[in-house]
């Protein structure tokens, strides 16, 4: 009897040199049939890994606050800047999603990091901003000063400082610094010198930008964790910038002369008389890259900052909110200051007119009301213990200084 030829058993074919066939103890399979089984399970497994990684993903964005919830906290404490912080509000969601994701999955490539940069006036918020988002992430802040910083071996603040300044911010742990935030103010101090330009700089501004570019797009920085030369000896550690977000912020004086030649005038000239003074204000808001590198930014660094939002100048209505609503507002914290020591503060509008109008002239933004309300408060300050269970009002003439606060028997 002529024995059987032996066949696979999931596709019935007979062994051949080209599909050769692989016998078990119970059952045969062919080359053909056991690449498709083998297919089949590889791309069970990945769909059910790609299932895996959605479902960590959608548990990861439940835990992240929404832009929108971001947005809802910095309007507790930033009066106005709404692009400014839309433009915040998504980076930093954007960036502790991809660092989130990270953590689960390696396929990251395609959520790049979202630095910013802020274009504002001084005191119009920037650092604010920052500032307050970090606190609400809980994530360490460094905030440094551009124009303090220098390239490696010069004298001043080297670059690797600003990471020092992150891990002292984070106590010291290093993988909180590698999340945290650094917030470089004064961007637009170390641009290049350019023929369009006649600022007298440091000419090492582009050594600078180099330096900072590394830090920027993500390196392994060495540095000693207690700062520079200061201690030496100390033994270095090692902090990778990959996962930490930058927002850099400046003025840019002299930006809107660069936009409106870009457009075919001049701010000054002949095509921009007709301009309203808002129209003028407004043509920040058309910056572009190109505008940036005519300042004096190199290219590769403003390619590392990826969204950009323009503040606008605080006006004196901007002063009066922000003298009054901010969650931790001058009038708010002087209020519980008096309450403190029984005794009822009022601030009468008009008197909040004058510090708004006063703080204006300084030219200084926002910053400028600490400074003169403490100034006004002085004296009553000195007095305060003995006007308990009085209230003080603070009038214009309160203000201007030709009459002292008016102490009365509180009502109650
Ligand atoms: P800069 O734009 O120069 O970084 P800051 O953010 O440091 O300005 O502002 C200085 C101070 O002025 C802040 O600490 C805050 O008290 C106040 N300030 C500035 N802008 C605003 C704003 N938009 N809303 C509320 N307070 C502000």
């Amino acid at each position: 009897m002529k024995k059987e030829k032996m066949k696979c058993d999931f596709c019935g074919v007979e062994d051949s040199e080209k599909n050769p066939l692989i016998s078990g103890e119970n059952a045969t399979i062919c080359q053909t049939c056991a690449k498709s089984a083998y297919e089949i399970i590889q791309k069970h497994k990945s769909e059910h890994e790609e299932g895996e990684v959605v479902e960590l993903a959608e548990d990861i964005v439940q835990k992240i606050l929404t832009p929108k919830e971001l947005k809802a906290i910095l309007d507790d404490y930033v009066i106005g800047q709404d692009k400014a912080k839309k433009v915040l509000s998504v980076a930093v969601y954007n960036h502790y999603k991809r660092i989130f994701m990270q953590e689960i999955s390696d396929d990251i490539t395609e959520l790049t990091k979202s630095n910013v940069l802020l274009i504002g006036p001084t005191g119009s918020g920037k650092t604010l901003l920052a500032q307050t988002i970090a606190k609400y992430l809980d994530v360490p802040l460094a905030i440094a000063d551009a124009t303090s910083l220098t390239e490696a071996g010069y004298v001043g603040d080297d670059v690797e400082n600003v990471v020092t300044r992150l891990i002292q911010a984070a106590d010291g742990d290093i993988k909180k610094a590698e999340q945290g935030i650094i917030f470089i103010d004064e961007i637009d101090k170390i641009a290049r010198m350019s023929e369009n330009r006649s600022i007298t700089r440091d000419v090492s501004g582009e050594g600078v930008q180099q330096a900072l570019l590394k830090i920027v797009e993500g390196s392994l920085v060495n540095v000693p964790p207690k700062g520079g030369r200061k201690h030496p000896g100390q033994d270095a550690v090692q902090l990778d910038t990959t996962n930490v977000l930058f927002i850099c912020g400046g003025a840019f004086d002299g930006m809107k002369d660069i936009i409106a030649k870009r457009q075919g005038g001049n701010i000054l000239g002949f095509n921009q008389d007709k301009k309203t003074k808002q129209e003028q204000d407004n043509i920040m808001e058309l910056i572009e890259a190109d505008d940036l590198v005519k300042y004096g930014l190199i290219p590769e660094l403003i390619g590392r900052l990826h969204m950009t939002a323009v503040l606008q100048e605080i006006d004196e209505d901007a002063m009066m909110h922000i003298l009054k609503e901010p969650k931790n507002s001058l009038v708010k914290q002087y209020t519980k200051l008096f309450k403190i020591d029984g005794v009822n503060l009022e601030f009468e509008e008009d008197s909040l007119k004058e510090i708004a109008k006063a703080a204006k002239m300084r030219k200084t933004g926002a910053r400028g009301l600490r400074s003169i309300l403490e100034d006004i408060m002085l004296d009553v300050m000195y007095e305060l213990p003995e006007y308990k269970g009085k209230t003080v009002t603070i009038t214009k003439d309160v203000v201007n200084k030709t009459e002292l606060p008016k102490v009365a028997d509180a009502v109650a």
